[in-house]
């Protein structure tokens, strides 16, 4: 079941986005690695969890009414100090109160550089015959330009979840790419099976986005999550 509170809190405000705060603490509760992710409502704020944290840090805009964080110039990375945090966090309220000046902004979201891996993505939509469908793809050019994409229908059993991985073109990029370390593949598919109970489980889900996974040879890190909410109360 989904964290009631924070469901309530979204209802209360008659929003169906949660943050990306509320959305990796619902997929982290089931089982889903996420990078900890905390809410700095000022620049003082951003700057005392950043040390708690420990550099190289991440931060983002935190706002219910923005969506594409980068695209908007919400997101700053691998911030090596106070300074630069300081200064990131000016930037990023710059840059939204130009682009999105009607934007409701609750602060910026602060977590740890994740060390680079393997960018895959996996997400759930509902099909208008099927329900809820979950769809897998390399992070970047691969899934954005060349939609090179794969989907099966929930609840999903361990062989979709082993295929699903195998049929994208992509695959040869998670064996290691030019001196890039290999994905764990069977730590991708306890992953993928994982979104799919979860969104069996949580009916209320109308979309997730786990937009990127950084997979490693030793497992697998979401640093982005997004969560839409049916319309309905009872959804
Ligand atoms: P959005 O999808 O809303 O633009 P993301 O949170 O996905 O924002 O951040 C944009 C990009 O920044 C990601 O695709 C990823 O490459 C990188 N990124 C985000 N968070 C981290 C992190 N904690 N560690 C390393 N890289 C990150
Ligand atoms: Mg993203």
């Amino acid at each position: 079941m989904l964290d009631d509170s924070i469901l309530k809190q979204a209802r209360q405000q008659k929003r169906t986005q949660l943050t990306e705060i509320e959305s990796k603490e619902f997929v982290k509760e089931a089982g889903i690695p996420v990078t900890e992710t905390k809410l700095a409502r000022t620049k003082k704020e951003a700057i005392s969890l950043s040390k708690e944290i420990g550099f190289p840090v991440v931060m983002k805009i935190a706002s219910s009414d923005i969506i594409h964080k980068s695209d908007s110039g919400g997101v700053k990375l691998g911030l090596k100090n106070v300074t630069q945090v300081g200064n990131a966090y000016s930037e990023i309220m710059l840059s939204i109160k130009q682009g999105f000046p009607q934007a409701k902004i609750q602060g910026v979201s602060m977590q740890k550089m994740a060390r680079p891996g393997v960018e895959v993505i996996i997400g759930m939509s509902k099909d208008a015959q099927f329900g809820p469908v979950i769809m897998f793809g390399l992070g970047g050019i691969l899934v954005e330009v060349l939609k090179d994409i794969s989907f099966r229908i929930v609840p999903l059993t361990r062989r979709d979840a082993t295929e699903m991985i195998r049929e994208v073109k992509g695959y040869e990029l998670l064996q290691g790419y030019r001196g890039q370390e290999a994905a764990n593949i069977p730590s991708l598919e306890q992953l993928i099976l994982k979104v799919s109970q979860f969104v069996d489980q949580n009916p209320q889900i109308k979309e997730l986005d786990l937009n990127p996974i950084f997979a490693y040879k030793d497992g697998a890190l979401a640093v982005d999550a997004r969560i839409i909410l049916e319309e309905s109360v009872e959804g």
